[in-house]
């Protein structure tokens, strides 16, 4: 049982014009085995949030916490965030010429465990995990991202938290180009890892229709820079029905 505490968080990005207050405040706490849905208008910090989890160098902490299972992850690297389990999906998003998918996830795998898996099982979990997501075999040999379509980033992206099995995954479905393919293939992933109770979701997302396909336990509501409304899956219908009007003031960036 693992616990992610985000906690007061501040963050700023650095623009041409000087540093831009984005985050104003963010708590938030996940345990294994709960999917929370981070959802919100455009501009509201949502992916500010996934990019300071992940430790991009573009954006400073400047107030509050992260911590998993008591460590602070803000004092971590990239690479020991996810040897402590996160997984980021924006982590990767480079192409990487000459790399195959077969060859990146068995090096993030055995940077991730700190060995090398067993070839024999390693294989075989590749294969089912791609199987699971109804992938070509021929996907593993190609270069990591390069000229993958929108479908196949995500299948990318669901194959590697599948087979690095972090403590949390954070997914951020930036606003353009999931198609229905694509929202199917993050929703069934996440469906599998929900059956885990040792994994904890965080799911940010604009659009509520893939709530349609996934049941978060937790929704939150997040306006300008933060946390404005918490709740169930019922929330998530309300959001579908209503819309982000309500939560729209004109101080809102
Ligand atoms: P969301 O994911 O909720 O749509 P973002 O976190 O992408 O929101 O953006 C929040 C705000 O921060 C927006 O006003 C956006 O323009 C600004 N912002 C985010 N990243 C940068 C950046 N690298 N440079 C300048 N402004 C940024
Ligand atoms: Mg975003
Ligand atoms: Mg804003």
């Amino acid at each position: 049982m693992s616990t992610l505490e985000i906690r007061d968080l501040h963050v700023s990005v650095e623009t041409k014009e000087g540093a831009k207050q984005i985050l104003r405040g963010v708590d938030l706490t996940v345990r294994s085995g709960e999917t929370h849905a981070i959802m919100g208008p455009n501009g509201s910090g949502k992916s500010t949030l996934a990019y300071s989890l992940a430790g991009h160098p573009k954006y400073t902490v400047t107030g509050g916490t992260v911590t998993l299972d008591g460590e602070d992850v803000l004092a971590l690297s990239v690479d020991e965030r996810a040897r402590a389990g996160l997984f980021l999906a924006m982590q990767y998003p480079v192409e990487v010429p000459g790399v195959s998918v077969s060859n990146f996830l068995r090096t993030a795998k055995t940077a991730i465990d700190g060995e090398a898996p067993p070839l024999r099982t390693w294989v075989k979990d590749v294969r089912s995990a791609m199987d699971n997501l109804r992938m070509d075999p021929a996907f593993a040999e190609r270069s990591v991202n390069e000229g993958f379509s929108g479908g196949e980033k995500k299948r990318h992206e669901i194959l590697q938290m599948e087979l690095l099995k972090p403590k949390f995954a954070i997914l951020d479905e930036t606003d353009s180009g999931l198609d229905v393919d694509a929202l199917r293939i993050v929703s069934e992933g996440v469906n599998r890892v929900k059956q885990n109770p040792d994994v904890g979701v965080l799911l940010i997302t604009h659009y509520t229709r893939i709530l349609r396909y996934i049941t978060p336990d937790f929704v939150h509501v997040f306006v300008d820079g933060k946390v404005a409304e918490e709740g169930g899956p019922e929330l998530a219908d309300r959001l579908e029905n209503e819309g982000y009007d309500r939560f729209l003031t004109s101080t809102t960036v």
